[in-house]
Parts: structure tokens; sequence; C-alpha cells
């Protein structure tokens, strides 16, 4: 029987060790902790969190919770895990990251088809099939070893991406389309503040929170791209000259200039998301949804990826990957996890469990799969193919990323609530067609 050899044993990693594991196929998983660490890792746990506990909402009206029970029906171990360790978190799925991270790593270190291998991959076996789950930290020797292997020239970014936040979620009565000076298309969503909402918002921005930065951020967070609260510091009128500058921008509101002006441009084709032009920021998450709804038109506004400021790792999947996670030019070689370019706890897992499906179908000489793109699953892996090349960045599942409804639903829940519908109908087709369950729900 054909052993597949996992590097990594982090959400991705394990998801796709346990899917192939209960489908009864061999497993060397390899994992380098404890001996040889991460910046952000702390402990030689399997599926550590690096950061906070929560894995985000947990109901159907929203993207992320329509992805947990689409991972469920398809016997994800994470989702297991959650589930068994879950703390209070109102609307959210949290979990004790201690019991989460030690029952991932018991289930997976006492299943008879893994074997687990404390040690650091320095290359990557060209003759076997391989899933590479070595997450945003992925050690420096293995980096290189990706890079020959992908015959990409990079793959460490530094991630210093702004907020997005849902179009449908801006208050339309306060922003307003234009460019500046009315040249070519109206194609920023401009939050016009007066002189004293700018006051308020400096003032909150300045004094807001920002997360811990580690040792090996502490040298790239001010190169190139100044975080937003950074430049803030610098000088009332700092952000007024840069990012915030209203020249050539009249709201048609007052007929006037307004003092500042905050810039929102298209983040996917649809147009349905927005991101904050020159709002990368380092602020902790609960604090850019606090200070960024100050500004005008956004009071409401629903973040569906908040700005962030790491070392990441990731490839320039649309150029190298297909959509069902294995290498254009090495199809026998997989890719899992943040890796790919997806975002997320929940992302990462999500995209171990697909290619360790697909990995599963190569051995039995099935064809390799791509999930519909009405599901949150097939949505995630069509945004890594299907994404412009040029300017790729990583992205949490949104409904955004899924085959739009066909008709038009005006309330927001209703609508969110009606795609998950759809979504799980076609998810449980699709599995009964192709016969994919490891156990019988
Ligand atoms: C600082 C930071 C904070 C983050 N915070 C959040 C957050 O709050 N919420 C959220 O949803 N997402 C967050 N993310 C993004 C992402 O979802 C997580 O990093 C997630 O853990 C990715 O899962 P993964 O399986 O791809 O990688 P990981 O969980 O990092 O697993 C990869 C594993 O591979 C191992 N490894 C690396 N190189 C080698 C090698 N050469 N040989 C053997 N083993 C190797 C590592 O030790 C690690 O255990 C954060 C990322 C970073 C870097």
């Amino acid at each position: 029987m054909d052993k597949v050899i996992i590097i990594g044993a982090g959400l991705a990693g394990c998801e796709a060790a346990w899917q192939l594991a209960e489908r009864g196929i061999p497993v060397d998983l390899y994992e380098m902790r404890p001996e040889k660490s991460t910046p952000a890792h702390h402990t030689g746990q399997f599926a550590e969190l690096v950061c906070s506990n929560s894995l985000r909402a947990a109901g159907l009206e929203n993207a992320v919770g329509l992805l947990k029970e689409e991972m469920r029906r398809l016997n994800s171990l994470i989702m297991e895990a959650a589930d068994r360790t879950a703390v209070p978190a109102g609307g959210a799925l949290a979990v004790d990251r201690d019991l989460f991270s030690k029952f991932i790593t018991d289930t997976i270190s006492a299943h008879p088809m893994v074997k687990v291998i404390r040690k650091e991959v320095a290359s990557i076996p060209r003759d076997k099939l391989v899933i590479i789950a070595s997450g945003p930290l992925t050690s420096d020797l293995l980096a290189e070893e990706i890079l020959e292997l992908t015959g990409e020239e990079a793959l460490s970014f530094f991630d210093a991406a702004a907020p997005i936040v849902e179009l449908d979620s801006v208050d339309l009565s306060k922003a307003f389309w234009a460019s500046r000076y009315g040249k070519g298309e109206a194609d920023y969503l401009n939050c016009p503040m007066t002189k004293e909402e700018y006051e308020i918002f400096y003032q909150a921005l300045i004094e807001a929170e920002t997360a811990e930065v580690k040792g090996f951020e502490r040298n790239l967070v001010f190169e190139g791209c100044m975080p937003i609260e950074v430049m803030a510091s610098r000088g009332f009128m700092t952000m007024a000259f840069g990012p915030l500058k209203p020249v050539g921008i009249t709201d048609p509101g007052t007929g006037r200039t307004p003092y500042a002006v905050v810039q929102l441009r298209k983040e996917n084709i649809q147009g349905t998301l927005l991101n904050l032009v020159g709002f990368q920021t380092h602020l902790k998450w609960a604090e850019q949804k606090r200070v960024f709804r100050l500004i005008p038109g956004l009071e409401r506004a629903e973040f569906v990826r908040y700005g962030v400021m790491h070392r990441n790792s990731f490839l320039n999947a649309p150029n190298v990957l297909k959509a069902d996670f294995s290498l254009r030019k090495m199809p026998d070689i997989f890719f899992a996890g943040q890796i790919t370019g997806v975002e997320g706890y929940l992302e990462s897992a999500a995209s171990g469990l697909l290619a360790g499906i697909n990995v599963f179908r190569r051995i039995e000489g099935q064809e390799t799969l791509v999930f519909p793109s009405e599901t949150a699953l097939g949505g995630l892996a069509l945004h890594l193919e299907g994404s412009p090349s040029t300017d790729f960045q990583p992205m949490n599942i949104n409904f955004g990323l899924l085959a739009p409804l066909g008709c038009r639903i005006r309330n927001k829940k209703e609508k969110n609530l009606k795609i998950s519908e759809r979504a799980l109908k076609v998810l449980h087709d699709f599995i009964e067609e192709k016969s994919l369950n490891t156990r019988k729900n």
C-alpha cells in the first residue's frame, strides 16, 4: 500500500492525516516541534492555535459557520475536536486551546495508520505522494526546497493586509462612489469626515491597543508599509495628507470637499467586498472593529477579514496549484493549509480535508475532485485557482467566494441562510454521488 508523507502536524496536516488514515491509508506525519519551533508556537502539541482561541462564527448565516458544518459532514477531526472542547463564546465557536490540541495530538498519535516522526523536513521526496502542510511559518530550509520545487521566486511575504468589509454593510447614505477629480470610473467608495469626526477617529486610533509584536516581526513591521496607527502617531495631520487626503473629492451630500476621506476599493470581481485603502494595521482585532466603525458610513461594517501584519509564507496559488490542491507541475505533490493561500484556522483545516480526500482518490486511481462552487469548500478551492495571480492575497471564507444565488433577497441574514441551505443540499448530493463519507451520518 502506498504510504503518504505529510509535512507539518498543524491544523491542515492533522486533518489531512485523519482523512487518509480513516480511509485505511498509511501516513508518515512529520512535525519539527518541539525540537525546532516556529516564532509563534509555544508547545509541541499538534494543531496549536497560535493566536486567538476562536474559530469564529458558529451559525449558518455566516460563511465560516457553513464551512464548519460542511466539514462536520465530512467527518472532520478538527471539527470534532472543536465541538468537544468548545467554551461559551456567544455566537462564536471558541475552544479551550490546550484541550483542543491535546485531543488532536492524542487521536492522531494513537491512530494505527499514522506514524508520527518528530523531525524537521528539509527535502521533499519526489517519488512519493506528499502533502506539504508546513504553515505560514514554514522552516527556512523547507521554504527553499519549496521554491525550487515550484520554480517560484518568493514564498515568504510580510503580510500587511488592510481589513476587508462587506459592501452590504456600508451605509450608502453617507459613503459615496467617486474617483479623485472625477477622472475615469468612480472606483472608490468614499467615507467623508468632518473635522470633528476626524478628531474623534484620530484620538481613538492613537489610543487603541495593538497586538503583541513578536521578535521575528519587529524588523519587518515598519519596512515599506506603515501601519495606519503608526502613521497617525506621527502627527495629527499625517493621515489627512496621506491615505485620508480629500483633494479632488466632492461630497455630493454637501457639495464640498470633506475634511478627510477614507477610501474603500473593490476586493473581489463581484464588488461585494471592499478593502480600506492604506489601512494596514497591527491593532488587535476587537480594536479594529471598534475604531474603524467610527468612520462615517462604517458604523455597522461587517469585517470579513481584519488587518494583519506578520510573516506569512504562501504560494502564488493561481500560478502553481490546481483547485484539487496538487502542484500543476508535479501532480503527486499536494499542498494544504495557510501555505496554499487560504487564511485562517478553519480554512487551513478545510484545505487539509480536501487534500487528504484527493490524495486518497489518487491512490485509488479515481479522478481528484473540486467541490461544487455552491459549497464553501468548493468556493475556497476555486478562489485559489481562479484569482488573478498578479496580486494574489490569502482570503478567509466568505459568501462572495460561492456561486451567486441567482435571485435577489433583500434581508441579508435570510439571503445567507438560503445560500447555506443550498450549499448543504448540494454537498449532501455530492457526498452521495462520489461516496465520500468514511462513516454514516
Ligand atoms: C502569528 C500568527 C497569528 C495568527 N492568528 C490567527 C488567528 O487568530 N485566527 C486565525 O483563524 N488564523 C490565524 N493565523 C493564520 C493561520 O490560520 C494559522 O497560522 C493556522 O495555524 C494555519 O494552519 P496550518 O496547518 O496551515 O499551519 P500550522 O498550524 O502553523 O502548522 C504547520 C506545522 O508545520 C510545522 N513545520 C513547519 N516547517 C516544518 C518542517 N520543515 N518540517 C516539519 N514540520 C514543519 C510547524 O511546526 C507547524 O506545526 C495566524 C497566523 C500567524 C502566523
